[in-house]
């Protein structure tokens, strides 16, 4: 996403660009399976702050070149030990109603907290999230710019500030899942990430993309294709020559020669100064040593029947939330204990299903390749998985499977070059993040960037977009 989207902006300026790309098709981890008459997205399956995108096809002069919807209730979340289904609705009013019983005053609860949350969204978002930054010097100043009312989250966890607004464990749990779209569980990932609150409830919400996500990247390559941008496929790179502090060309696997004024690096920030460059500084094992986000057990089954009691996006949790969380980085025996995320994608998008038929999506966060290596179990999770959702709907589903297709940490790592299986990349912990994370510009080499989920601002298909602005402004104040 984030390499697509620079492309589109330079080519709008008039720059000649041109993309190299290890896969079959574009789009990185914004991905598609097609197979046995299903369509499936591989990977994000909503998106927020719609704002960015359009702002992406302002700055391109361009239409967006996909439609989405917005999405309300956002998601339905339900407990294994609690037959009521909540549904997560914008309205705090409509919100509340199903706290009733078990929080009464939800409604002032979450007007504060959301208060709250706004406040450190709009601190931040201009002078921290959509800035470039030359040093950590130039960070730390802009961050003592920063209100410093904001002071106390940066010493709590996303899971503590919650607690601190929510008493019932519904609320608590329900309130804090958005810190796993970040990667880590909200008792690893900082309170200044409880912004992620503001900007699924109040500000903008999430969004789907009519006919799937692919939708994206199909719309973004056609707007390449009209400013004569080429996508090579099947073409990884593996090597580079250098002088001095320029880099000279690149090698891939076949080995073919690619030179440019300038070279923008989309695949993970760290794993391409490890693997390509040959970084001390980003060796294996100090890749080891950095914080990774979580792997993702992702998997798409067609069905030959219709789900009409199961909603579009589904949270399906257990019953030990604090004792997963705390688990599921390491202890692959919380797998025992899944808790997952269910999309139904022709629900709304009757085209990616044969007639009567249901195309579901599958994501189970899971310990990365650091903690699991070994995947020869990944049947049996998917089989005890698919077991408990019937037992959720009330229908058993594994008679209905008519196509079925599994990704292990192992294959998001092998297909997109993510470090150990890391499905979003680079943590978002204090020294991982601004002017600590690996930087959109080369240390060595003055005319290479980075663009994408490890280098700034982050994971997220948002963040992409904005790293592609903050990478365009490198690369064309270089070329200039
Ligand atoms: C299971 C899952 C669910 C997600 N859900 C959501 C969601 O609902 N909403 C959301 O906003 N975000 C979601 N995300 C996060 C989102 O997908 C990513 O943050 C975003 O797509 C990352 O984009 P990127 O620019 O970093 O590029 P990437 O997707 O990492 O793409 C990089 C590209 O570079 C190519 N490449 C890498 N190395 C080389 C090389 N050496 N030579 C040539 N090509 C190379 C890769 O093949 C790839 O095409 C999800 C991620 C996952 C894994």
């Amino acid at each position: 996403m984030g390499g697509l989207a620079t492309a589109l902006r330079l080519a709008k300026k008039g720059f000649n660009v041109e993309i190299i790309e290890k896969n079959v098709q574009a789009g990185g981890r914004l991905n598609q399976i097609k197979k046995d008459g299903f369509t499936f997205d591989t990977g994000p399956s909503f998106f927020s702050m719609s704002f960015e995108f359009k702002e992406f096809a302002k700055d391109c002069n361009i239409e967006l070149p996909f439609k989405y919807i917005e999405l309300d209730p956002l998601y339905t979340v339900n407990f294994s030990d609690n037959p009521k289904t909540f549904f997560l609705y914008k309205d705090i009013k409509k919100l509340a109603e199903q706290f009733k019983v078990i929080e009464p005053d939800f409604e002032e609860k979450m007007t504060k907290y959301l208060a709250k949350s706004g406040a450190l969204f709009n601190d931040t978002v201009d002078l921290v999230i959509k800035n470039n930054f030359d040093s950590i010097f130039a960070y730390i100043i802009t961050l003592m710019r920063v209100n410093p009312t904001h002071l106390p989250v940066l010493f709590r966890s996303f899971w503590q500030q919650v607690k601190r607004n929510f008493s019932s464990k519904e609320a608590q749990q329900i309130i804090s899942l958005v810190a796993f779209f970040l990667g880590r569980t909200p008792f690893d990932t900082m309170a200044i990430y409880t912004l992620l609150s503001y900007t699924e409830f109040k500000h903008d919400g999430y969004f789907n993309v009519e006919g799937g996500m692919y939708k994206i990247v199909e719309g973004i390559v056609d707007e390449l294709k009209k400013e004569n941008v080429k996508i090579t496929y099947n073409t990884e790179i593996v090597d580079f020559v250098s002088k001095e502090n320029k880099l000279e060309y690149l090698l891939d696997s076949n080995g073919n020669k690619w030179n440019a004024d300038a070279i923008l690096i989309n695949g993970d920030a760290a794993v391409f100064r490890s693997k390509v460059f040959k970084r001390e500084k980003y060796s294996l094992a100090k890749l080891d040593k950095m914080n990774w986000t979580m792997g993702y057990l992702t998997f798409y089954i067609g069905l030959k029947c219709k789900l009409p009691q199961v909603n579009h996006h589904n949270y399906y949790l257990g019953a030990n939330y604090e004792e997963y969380a705390n688990n599921i980085l390491q202890n692959p025996d919380t797998l025992q204990k899944p808790y997952y995320y269910v999309n139904v994608l022709s629900k709304y998008n009757l085209e990616c299903a044969p007639e009567g038929c249901e195309s579901l999506f599958f994501v189970c966060p899971v310990p990365n390749l650091l903690n699991k290596p070994n995947w020869d179990d990944k049947d049996k999770i998917v089989d005890s998985i698919i077991a408990d959702f019937s037992k959720r709907i009330d229908k058993d589903i594994a008679p209905e499977i008519i196509s079925r297709t599994i990704y292990t940490p192992i294959v998001w790592q092998n297909q997109f070059n993510l470090h150990r299986g890391s499905g979003l990349g680079l943590s978002h912990t204090m020294n991982q993040i601004g002017a600590f994370r690996p930087s959109n510009f080369d240390e060595k080499f003055k005319n290479v960037f980075y663009v994408g989920a490890s280098t700034i601002p982050g994971a997220g298909l948002p963040m992409a977009i904005i790293s592609s602005k903050l990478a365009y402004n490198r690369v064309e104040k270089f070329l200039k």
